[in-house]
């Protein structure tokens, strides 16, 4: 008995049902060895399929003991019989149990795949089974394209790939010809030369001529038990079910998907929507994170408070050089550097009536010369330009279009279209710290740029207000102006005739003009002053400034130039690079900040209101997504329960199934980013401005926290789907652990 590999004494099964208990057999005693073809044969309802049945270890038994290569089983529960289903018995059934959606090469690799086998091995396996079954023309054909013949064949061809001991077939040929017939009953005898083969059959002439033994059931019991020929000596069963190895999770993945092509794509076209949403959701709301926008900007500290604009000092208050420029010039997403850091908080306005408005007043003073005067106010409108002068821009990109650069403090360039080579512009220029009037200039535009906006004056009046306004705070004094005019031109005592003065001073020629009135009736002198600044209006005398000082280009120089400035400031392409360009600046060595933000000091109630909204929504939509993500995950991969349940019986072990999941679902979920990606992309390229917005704030280390998102949202949905599909296919798989049956087979779990 020690050789039978199954023993079964005076067992009996009962059906229980609604009404009555049916007997499905009655106490049946038998034995089974290796290397038997054994038909078993009756009426119907005699109790075939419920012996082969409880054989097969699919149902349980009430009473008496089946002995499993001696060991008994009637204290098997569900996971027992799960475990020695699936590692001892191949069950073939009326209905195949076949993937339909996959091809017969791959029906019968994925099973020698599962019993553990190398892809050469199984090739090599695959080959010789599917010409055993005379299925190797149709290798490609996928399954559910077969005749029944053939996908009987095909069953029959999986079920020998496992290395089960015991080969149960349940009325194989119940759908076959006489024909098809005859080649599976001789298959299913080859199959008994290495192992115990079950042929429940009610056409016992189809078995007769190769069967080994004959029973006859009859009411639940065994009426006849007939040897018809001796049984071979057995060959030795190809080895056992082997560990699985790991890369077989991936090819059951590529099985599962491969045979499923529309679902793959609606799985695919899904995740890339889902990628999709929690980029542009979850990127909406990490750039609302930053509030500034819902602030106002207050000029007082900066009037120049341009988003794009950052500030950039030397540690030490040492002067820039040229390297510093250099160096500023390379960092990214930097388009300009004006070394006249502070020239840009003064702001100028050169409309009169839009820019600026001016207002007389007469003075009527009650002296006896009856002198009278009129004076000048001007208002100026907000939001005005500020001063530019040329900048320096990164190598390989070049400033001027048309023209020259402005030279002199007279001369300007403006953007191509604003105004043409030649014209004149009357500028007011004023800095609101430290001015207390505006300075008047007639400038004329000698270049065109095709670089920003505005008009940029030269780089001698940006070194001029920077001067000023560092002289005015260090010494908290009032500001000078130094001006240039070639010596000749400046007729000491002539120049202003009533109560200005002007004298020198060593070289330089000084000219208080603070209380100044030019003389109506010298026409000349006027022409000659304005062509350093516009007074006012013809009616208006009164320098509308406090002092300037008057000196020759050498004396300017002397005071100017040799004191570059230790501030500078940059233009980045967009305030979205406002951090990252700081962060780099700052690893640079210098003081950096935005002035945009530093002086966006006063909350807009309603502009926070918006962007807590919009926050809001954001998180919603986002919440939303994942559990969209999550619920549909588990409706879309049930349509796999099918096919793991029939890879369950053929070996398909559950940490396998589990990482199968989870490699199709993280390969869905990157497909999904790449395509979701490149929409986001695509988006930004075509004007949705939220996204195009977001595209630009986001640095790539956000990107791969939207990334990780979504594929922490796919991993939550994994488990879900892995979790129900357990259920299905191995329903109490958890508990697996806890036992120690057979003969000390691996864990598969
Ligand atoms: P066979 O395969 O020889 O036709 P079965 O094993 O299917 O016989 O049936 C044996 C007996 O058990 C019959 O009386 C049948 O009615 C009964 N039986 C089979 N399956 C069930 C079931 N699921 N529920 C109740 N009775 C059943």
């Amino acid at each position: 008995m020690a050789d039978k590999i199954l023993v079964l004494k005076d067992v009996k099964k009962y059906y229980t049902g609604t009404q009555a208990v049916v007997m499905g057999l009655g106490g049946v005693d038998l034995s089974f060895a290796r290397g038997e073809f054994v038909a078993i044969t009756g009426e119907s309802g005699s109790g075939k399929s419920t012996l082969a049945h409880v054989m097969g270890g699919i149902l349980p038994y009430e009473s008496g003991e089946m002995y499993f290569n001696g060991a008994p089983t009637s204290h098997f529960d569900s996971l027992d019989y799960e475990r020695y289903r699936r590692d001892n018995v191949s069950f073939i059934s009326q209905n195949y149990g076949i993937l339909p959606g996959a091809t017969v090469w791959k029906n019968v690799v994925s099973a020698l795949l599962l019993s553990g086998m190398g892809r050469q091995e199984a090739a090599q396996a695959a080959q010789k089974l599917l010409r055993q079954v005379e299925l190797w023309d149709l290798r490609r054909r996928r399954a559910a394209k077969l005749s029944s013949g053939q996908k009987q064949r095909l069953s029959i061809a999986r079920a020998l790939a496992k290395p089960a001991p015991i080969l149960i077939a349940d009325e194989p040929t119940g759908n076959l010809d006489a024909e098809n017939s005859a080649k599976v009953i001789s298959l299913l005898a080859e199959a008994a030369r290495d192992r115990l083969v079950i042929l429940v059959t009610h056409e016992f002439a189809e078995a007769e001529a190769l069967a080994t033994r004959r029973i006859i059931l009859s009411d639940g019991l065994v009426v006849q038990d007939i040897p018809l020929r001796d049984p071979e000596e057995p060959a030795p069963l190809r080895g056992a079910q082997r560990k699985q190895k790991r890369a077989l999770s991936l090819y059951v993945a590529g099985l599962q998907t491969g045979s499923r092509p529309i679902w793959a794509t609606t799985v695919a076209a899904f995740f890339a929507l889902t990628a999709f949403a929690v980029f542009a959701f979850l990127g909406v709301f990490i750039i609302n994170l930053d509030d500034t926008s819902t602030y106002q900007y207050d000029a007082k500290t900066f009037p120049n408070g341009s988003k794009e604009r950052i500030i950039v000092s030397t540690l030490d208050g040492s002067p820039m050089t040229q390297e510093d420029y250099d160096a500023l010039l390379k960092v990214k997403h930097v388009t300009a550097l004006e070394p006249n850091g502070y020239v840009s908080d003064v702001f100028y306005g050169y409309r009169e009536g839009i820019d600026y408005v001016t207002k007389y007043e007469l003075h009527i003073s009650g002296d006896f010369f009856g002198f009278h005067s009129v004076s000048s106010f001007v208002s100026f409108a907000n939001n005005l330009p500020c001063l530019q002068t040329v900048p320096l821009l990164p190598k390989g990109r070049t400033f001027l279009a048309e023209g020259k650069l402005p030279e002199s403090f007279y001369e300007v360039a403006v953007r191509r279209g604003v105004a043409e080579i030649g014209d004149t512009i009357d500028v007011l220029i004023k800095d609101s710290r430290y001015l207390s009037d505006p300075i008047p200039l007639q400038v004329q535009v000698v270049g065109l740029t095709d670089y920003g906006s505005g008009i940029y004056f030269s780089r001698d009046l940006g070194r001029m207000f920077t001067q000023m306004i560092k002289v005015s705070q260090d010494h908290n004094s009032n500001p000078r102006l130094f001006f240039y005019l070639p010596h000749e031109e400046v007729e000491e005592g002539t120049f202003f005739p009533s109560t200005s003065y002007a004298h020198t001073l060593g070289d330089l020629n000084i000219i208080d003009v603070s209380f100044a009135v030019i003389d109506p009736g010298r026409e000349q002198t006027e022409i000659t002053l304005r062509k350093m600044m516009r007074i006012g209006d013809k009616d208006s005398h009164d320098y509308p400034f406090s002092k300037l000082i008057l000196t020759s280009y050498q004396d300017f120089d002397a005071l100017t130039w040799n004191s570059p400035s230790e501030q500078v400031s940059l233009t980045i392409s967009d305030y979205a690079y406002t951090d990252r360009v700081i962060a780099a600046v700052q690893k640079l060595g210098y003081i950096a900040a935005s002035p945009y933000r530093l002086g966006s000091t006063k909350q807009v109630p309603e502009l926070a209101k918006e962007r807590m909204q919009t926050l809001q929504i954001c998180l919603t939509a986002l919440i939303a997504v994942v559990a969209l993500q999550i619920l549909l995950l588990r409706a879309l991969f049930s349509v796999q329960t099918d096919s793991f349940r029939i890879l369950s019986n053929i070996g398909l072990t559950s940490r396998t199934a589990r990482a199968s999941v989870l490699w199709q679902i993280l390969l869905f979920t990157l497909l999904g980013q790449v395509v979701g990606g490149l929409a986001v992309w695509l988006c930004g390229c075509n004007g949705v401005e939220r996204i195009e917005q977001m595209l630009r704030y986001l640095p790539p280390a956000n990107i791969l926290i939207l990334s990780g998102v979504h594929l922490a949202a796919s991993l939550l949905a994994a488990v879900l789907v892995i979790r129900g599909m357990e259920k299905q296919v191995y329903p109490l798989a958890g508990k697996y652990r806890d036992l120690n049956m057979g003969e000390g087979k691996e864990d598969a779990l």
